[in-house]
């Protein structure tokens, strides 16, 4: 049923959100890719993408801390399209520092890149999902919608944030055909990932192998890093027929971490 639907991804050139398009893309669906990284390598990902599912794929590069970027993207995706059925808001970035001494920049991108962005995609959206009375908003939102953890106080406010957004507008929209849900991974292997570690053993002061061992993993009762086909399969569930009456939740994907 997800044939001939078109999907948008935002931050889908890495990790989670490249796991998602490719998914949605082997349903049949055409894809709106969006992130940053290297033109060569991103225009090979489209590409490829399109040629093995048969499917249309566009790539914007919007920066997702700019509205108006956002509100061209959105608009230019309807244009070829005719609607954006299927919102994924994906693009996160992280920082990790005590709160004393987190940059105040840091603290402003996390919160526009990782919740605000989700606002203006949304509302950009919403008109032609509400015509046609069918979409699906998914977030892609964290175990840290959920629980806190030391030394990222902007990523789990942005997380909890989108947590309310969801079930604000999942209310807002709930007789119009839309349904609107977050999921929360645990700790998925990916380069947003890599890259806290050595920043996370600086503010413990432990050892990077410390870090995945003691902080990352401990958290997971299952003692393994969630993958991205485990999320992407569950975001692609709640775009079907199967998932119309699940609207509004906070569903964790994450070995147990919440359950804590
Ligand atoms: P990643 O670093 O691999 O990918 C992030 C993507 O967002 C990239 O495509 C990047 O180019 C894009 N991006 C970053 N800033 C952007 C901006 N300003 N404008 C447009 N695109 C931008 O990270 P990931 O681990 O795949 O994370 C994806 C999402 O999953 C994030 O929202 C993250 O918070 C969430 N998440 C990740 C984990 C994890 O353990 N990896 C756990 C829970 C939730």
């Amino acid at each position: 049923m997800l044939e001939g639907k078109t999907v948008l991804v935002s931050g889908s050139t890495s990790g989670i959100g490249q796991g998602i398009a490719e998914a949605f893309a082997a349903q049949g669906c055409n894809i709106v890719l969006n992130g940053f990284g290297d033109p060569a390598d991103i225009d090979v990902l489209r590409t490829q993408i399109a040629a093995k599912h048969g499917v249309k794929a566009r790539y914007d590069g919007a920066d997702m801390s700019k509205p108006d970027a956002i509100e061209a993207m959105i608009t230019g995706a309807i244009r070829e399209f005719g609607a954006i059925d299927i919102l994924v808001n994906n693009a996160g970035i992280q920082h990790v520092a005590p709160i004393e001494e987190f940059a105040v920049e840091k603290w402003n991108a996390i919160i526009a890149i990782n919740l605000v962005a989700a606002f203006h995609t949304i509302r950009h959206a919403l008109p032609t999902m509400k015509q046609r009375r069918w979409g699906r908003i998914i977030n892609v939102a964290s175990a840290h919608a959920l629980v806190a953890s030391p030394f990222k106080s902007a990523y789990v406010a942005a997380k909890h944030g989108i947590a309310g957004l969801t079930k604000t507008v999942a209310l807002e929209v709930a007789e119009r055909g839309i349904t609107v849900n977050a999921v929360c991974p645990g700790y998925v292997l990916t380069p947003l990932v890599e890259k806290q570690i050595p920043d996370t053993a600086q503010a413990r002061g432990i050892t990077s192998e410390e870090v995945v061992r003691d902080v990352l993993l401990a958290a997971q009762p299952t003692k393994q890093f969630v993958t991205v086909n485990e999320v992407a399969a569950l975001t692609v569930f709640l775009a079907s027929g199967a998932a119309a009456s699940i609207t509004g939740a906070i569903l964790p994907v994450d070995g147990g971490w919440t359950a804590h």
